[in-house]
């Protein structure tokens, strides 16, 4: 099977229990070793700030974020220091690359809601010194980079903050990736209007198909491709399907995600954004080990070896090495 490059997951934030390593696990949708046995590139792990007055996976309350950011860090990096002959941290596009030839798969660090920076250039600067090479703007709280997707046109529309607007260009300069997934429709139109760089939907699909507000209309994926970037195909059932309130996440629905994209936006910015350990539902790709299904489907959907290749990493490769 083809490596391939996944842009979102939680599942850092469910071992939050207590488990010291994520190399083997019961009952999450990932671990280290099964992204091995998939053949897997790279993934993106997301340190997920829960919204205020959340409890952890364990009833715990929830640490400050910095001290947040710190548990989930140590735990990959804990992993990645007891099983470094098959798996490393990865800075770069070169560092996937090299890790891939050796054996390994990668780990990037993303922050999903940028509310730990809390307005200041500086601190995005030590998140960037400490791992981090991609961040989610927003989830679905205002916070100082700006406003989330919303069925509320005010919300909608709003656009990035002043700060927003500055840490854009600070992110092109220090080399991060800015992810627009969440993000209001308001905020992307900025992002998409200041970034010299491209940029990310890590997560979301399209609204011509699935009329949720998390998804990206046609005028979107078009700017998104524009700058060179690249949308992830998200498994969450409400975000697949025409019908909102699905509960099953069909590789059939998948397909027509990625087919869209393709005849929207080009074969250059079609990528992946599982969302595994983040959604629920029943999943016909429920871990790295069915991977091979939607690969395949898309073969016979009539995605060339080409296109299935910038797909499954070449895409995500691409941005990374633009932008870090
Ligand atoms: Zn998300």
């Amino acid at each position: 099977m083809l490596p391939y490059i996944d842009m979102h997951c939680d599942t850092l934030g469910v071992c939050l229990r207590g488990e010291s390593d994520i190399f083997e696990l019961e009952d999450t949708m990932l671990d280290v070793k099964r992204m091995m046995r998939a053949g897997q590139a790279a993934q993106f792990f997301a340190v997920f700030f829960r919204p205020e007055g959340e409890r952890l996976p364990n009833g715990a309350p929830i640490p400050a974020d910095d001290e947040f950011f710190q548990l989930h860090r140590s735990l990959l990096l804990g992993s990645i220091a007891a099983h470094g002959e098959s798996f490393a941290v990865a800075r770069s596009a070169a560092d996937i690359a090299q890790n891939l030839a050796c054996g390994k798969v990668s780990a990037l660090l993303t922050l999903e809601d940028g509310r730990a920076v809390r307005g200041e250039l500086e601190r995005i600067r030590r998140f960037y010194e400490r791992d981090v090479r991609v961040i989610t703007l927003t989830w679905n709280g205002e916070n100082c980079f700006g406003s989330p997707n919303s069925e509320d046109a005010r919300v909608m529309n709003s656009g990035l903050t002043v700060f927003g607007k500055q840490a854009v260009e600070y992110m092109n300069e220090l080399g991060m990736l800015v992810d627009v997934s969440h993000l209001s429709d308001g905020g992307f139109w900025d992002v998409a209007r200041i970034s010299r760089r491209p940029f990310a939907a890590t997560h979301s699909n399209c609204r011509a198909i699935a009329p949720h507000p998390r998804n990206l209309t046609d005028e979107m994926i078009r700017a998104l491709a524009a700058s060179g970037g690249v949308a992830g195909l998200n498994f969450y059932p409400p975000f697949l399907s025409p019908d909102t309130d699905a509960r099953r996440s069909r590789v059939e629905d998948m397909c027509r995600h990625v087919l869209h994209l393709l005849d929207v936006g080009g074969e250059d910015c079609i990528a992946l954004g599982s969302d595994f350990d983040g959604i629920h539902g029943e999943l016909e790709i429920g871990s790295p080990e069915d991977m091979h299904l939607l690969l395949d489907a898309l073969a016979r959907a009539g995605l060339s070896a080409r296109q299935l290749e910038k797909f499954a990493y070449g895409n995500v490769l691409r941005v990374l090495g633009d932008c870090l």
